[in-house]
């Protein structure tokens, strides 16, 4: 495909706010696209370039791309510099700039009929890989070639895509809707689709499947070493003897809960990679679960699901999130291994010997993971109860609470309790110590825009708007402004760490009412944990919008608690999970969360 005509999508999907109409010029890309370029399609149409696993980074900062810029058109870096203050974006002033070819640029892209989807592609990857010593001028040498092989409006999206700024509006959901209605003219397939990229990671690979050999192909896609599973997601009741009624089967395994980082580990032979919640490679930060993993799995393959925790193994005792936190780092690794140690605990298996065990009941793969896991100071099987009643499930909780834990996780030991990737699913329910004493459970939104700060704030934000995520529709819609529970620091810090994702305008996939629109736009990318004395309805949210009512749901007195980097945004938690929790609220009394 001429990269032209993906850019002609591009602007037809940035003209239009709804999202049917997306899913049909999508339907219609799917359809143009070629068995060999589908895949890259799909990721740009993301504004990525390559699976989020995969570890592809352009390693192109703002300065980089204006130096090219200058280089490639012959002006100085300042005066570049200044015209982006004026037009606003670099992907408007590369649109506007003149980059002349030059002959030289031959060797680095091929452009005898105008520039392919392949290769954009090829000279991004091109420059993610460039390393070594002189890397950053064959990045630039590259980028320039490649701008001045491109029309007005495809360096207007070559910039967009090299910045990370591409966001046109379209989820990976409703590219998934995309998908389905250009085999089937419906949404009928999104499930099995849904399925499919949830066991792979690799929307691109999926559509290339579903091109070559259709729906039934994409069935036929199973899990992978080195390509992360989304993680199965746990569901919440109002009180805890409803677990009872809401697990089918007659025994319930109540799991110690661990308030630490979700982590899947891959062995294959010798070699371990981890990936995060928003599945990404974290290897490098654990080099001492990656030697655990390594000598405790007696065997040659294997995916394990698990929690990493902050562990004094001295004393015995879990240590706070918080501690966990000072691992998430580049540098200083080894040394902050020794002072917040570890332990993974492993609580599933999904993969072992070649073979995948998500269709195997839990019983049974907690059987085989017990097999092959030789329990030591970094690595252990999650601490288990069996239960058969309500008081049962009260009295593991209660026993877990008293060794600092944070509850329980019930599990169903039915025979059909398979591993369900990405699903929020009955099969496992939390019960948190929050919840016991009747207070409302956190919720984890997205930051979609700011209010600017009066008095003692001026100068910087007010509030921050937050919004929570609609599955169904693919969109973000808003609960509440949290202008309380940062410290001075961190609200001083808001600024400088929303500015790389500001918008001039409200950004494509959030409903917001006109009298909720706030100063300043964020696209949605941090979540933030959020604590509220109750969910109420409300004229000024967007959130489960009752069009009858005019009200949506927001969060009464919402306080920030803390970042959830480890969260992407469709990751926030979701309109229904909201009108659930709404609704469960019921009469309960509720009073206000202490702070954790
Ligand atoms: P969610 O994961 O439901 O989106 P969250 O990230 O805020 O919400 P919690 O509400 O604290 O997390 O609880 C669910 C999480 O608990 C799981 O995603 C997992 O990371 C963690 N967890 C801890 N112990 C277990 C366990 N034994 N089994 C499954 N998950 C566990």
């Amino acid at each position: 495909m001429k990269f032209s005509t993906l850019v002609s999508f591009f602007e037809r999907l940035e003209e239009t706010a709804s999202q049917n109409e997306m899913t049909e010029i999508l339907a219609e890309l799917f359809g143009k696209a070629s068995e060999s370029d589908i895949d890259i399609v799909c990721y740009f149409t993301l504004g990525t370039i390559a699976p989020g696993y995969a570890k592809v980074d352009l390693g192109l900062g703002e300065k980089t791309v204006i130096a090219a810029l200058a280089r490639a058109s012959g002006r100085d870096e300042e005066a570049i510099s200044r015209w982006v203050r004026d037009r606003g974006t670099l992907s408007a002033l590369a649109a506007d700039i003149e980059i002349p070819w030059k002959e030289e640029y031959r060797d680095s892209i091929a452009v005898e009929n105008g520039l392919r989807v392949e290769d954009v592609h090829d000279a991004l990857m091109r420059i993610a890989t460039a390393s070594g010593s002189g890397s950053m001028k064959k990045k630039k040498a590259v980028l320039g070639a490649l701008l001045a092989a491109a029309d007005e409006k495809e360096r207007y999206y070559i910039t967009r895509l090299a910045t990370g700024t591409m966001r046109l509006g379209a989820g990976e959901r409703t590219l998934l809707d995309g998908m389905s209605h250009a085999v089937s003219g419906s949404k009928e397939h999104r499930p099995v689709l849904e399925h499919a990229y949830y066991t792979c990671s690799d929307i691109g690979h999926v559509a290339n499947i579903l091109k070559r050999s259709g729906i039934s192909g994409v069935k036929r896609i199973r899990v992978s070493l080195n390509r992360p599973i989304r993680p199965m997601l746990t569901q919440r009741v109002g009180e805890l003897a409803e677990i009872v009624g809401k697990i089918s089967s007659e025994r319930i395994a109540a799991e110690e809960k661990y308030d630490g980082e979700r982590i899947e580990a891959h062995k294959d032979g010798d070699a371990v990679r981890l990936f995060s919640r928003r599945l990404t490679d974290i290897t490098g930060q654990f080099p001492d679960v990656v030697e655990a993993v390594r000598s405790g799995i007696a065997a040659t393959t294997a995916i394990l699901d698990g929690e990493v925790v902050a562990y004094n193994a001295g004393g015995g005792t879990y240590q706070p999130f918080q501690q966990l936190m000072h691992r998430r780092r580049k540098y200083h690794v080894k040394e902050y291994a020794e002072t917040v140690p570890v332990r993974y605990m492993v609580f599933d298996l999904l993969y072992l010997d070649g073979n995948s065990k998500m269709c195997f009941s839990y019983p049974e793969r907690r059987a085989h993971l017990k097999e092959i896991l030789t329990p030591s100071e970094l690595l252990t099987l999650s601490g288990m109860k069996v239960c058969t009643s309500a008081e049962e499930i009260r009295d593991a909780f209660l026993s877990n609470l008293k060794r600092g834990l944070e509850g329980v996780i019930c599990k169903s030991c039915a025979t059909d309790s398979m591993y369900e990737p990405g699903n929020r699913s009955w099969q496992w329910i939390k019960w948190k110590k929050e919840y016991e004493n009747g207070l409302t459970d956190t919720l984890d939104l997205v930051i979609i825009g700011a209010t600017a700060g009066k008095g003692r704030r001026s100068g910087g934000f007010g509030s921050v708007l937050c919004a929570a995520y609609n599955e169904e529709e693919d969109v973000f819609q808003t609960v509440c402004g949290v202008g309380t529970g940062f410290s001075d620091e961190e609200l001083e810090g808001l600024p400088e760490k929303l500015e790389p994702h500001t918008l001039d305008r409200k950004p494509s996939r959030c409903q917001v009412r006109n009298r909720t629109e706030p100063e300043f736009w964020f696209s949605p990318e941090y979540v933030v944990e959020v604590l509220g004395s109750e969910i109420t309805k409300s004229p000024a949210h967007t959130c489960n919008w009752d069009e009858g009512e005019k009200r949506g749901l927001a969060l009464r007195f919402p306080r920030f608690i803390r970042w959830r980097p480890e969260k992407s945004p469709e990751q926030a938690t979701t309109a229904e999970e909201i009108a659930r929790m709404y609704r469960q609220q019921g009469n309960r009394e509720t009073r206000w969360p202490r702070r954790r």
